[in-house]
C-alpha cells in the first residue's frame, strides 16, 4: 500500500528532481576547460609512445634488441638494425610504431631492458590520415608535442 501511494504521488520522481535542482547552484558545476586547461591524467596512464634518448649525448637509448616488437600482441612495432663493423654491435636504423593499432597495454614498455621505449601521459593522438598514425623514429624520439591553447 505504501509503495502504491509513493508511486501515485510520484515521490521518487520528485526526490530525484530535488537532487537535480539542489545541484544547479554554480558552485556545484564543474566544467573541464579543455583544451585551454589540460586535464591531469592518472599517474599510471599509458599514452603516446616515446623513444628515449640520452640527454647528454643525444644518442638513442634503444639497443635494437627487438624485445618490444616480440612482446607486442599486435605486432605493430618494427625495429630496424644493422651491425656496426667496427664494434660488431647492433645499431638502430629505423623504428616504426603504428599508434592506430595500439591498445596501450604497456607490454612493449615492460619488455624493454633499457627503458628506451616509454608510454607517456600524452593522450592526443588524432591525425587526419592513417599514415599519420604510424610514427617513425624521428617522431618517436621527439615525443608528443601537444598543441598548447590559451584561454
Ligand atoms: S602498448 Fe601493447 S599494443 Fe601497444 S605497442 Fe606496446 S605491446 Fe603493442
Ligand atoms: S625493447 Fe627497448 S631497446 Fe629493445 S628494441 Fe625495443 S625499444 Fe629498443
Amino acid at each position: 500500500m505504501r509503495k502504491l501511494i509513493r508511486t501515485v504521488l510520484l515521490v521518487d520522481l520528485l526526490r530525484g528532481l530535488w537532487v537535480t535542482l539542489r545541484n544547479q547552484h554554480p558552485k556545484h558545476i564543474y566544467t573541464e576547460q579543455y583544451p585551454a586547461q589540460r586535464p591531469k591524467v592518472a599517474e599510471r596512464f599509458r599514452g603516446a609512445p616515446r623513444l628515449n634518448i640520452n640527454p647528454d649525448t643525444g644518442e638513442t637509448l634503444c639497443i635494437g634488441c627487438n624485445l618490444c616488437a616480440l612482446a607486442c600482441p599486435e605486432n605493430l612495432i618494427v625495429v630496424g638494425t644493422e651491425r656496426d663493423p667496427k664494434t660488431n654491435r647492433k645499431v638502430l636504423t629505423t623504428f616504426t610504431y603504428d599508434t592506430s593499432r595500439c591498445m596501450f597495454c604497456g607490454l612493449c614498455e615492460d619488455a624493454c631492458p633499457v627503458d628506451a621505449l616509454e608510454l607517456t601521459q600524452d593522450f592526443e593522438l588524432a591525425s587526419y590520415t592513417r599514415e599519420g598514425q604510424i610514427w617513425d623514429r624521428q617522431m618517436l624520439e621527439e615525443g608528443p608535442r601537444p598543441t598548447q591553447y590559451k584561454s
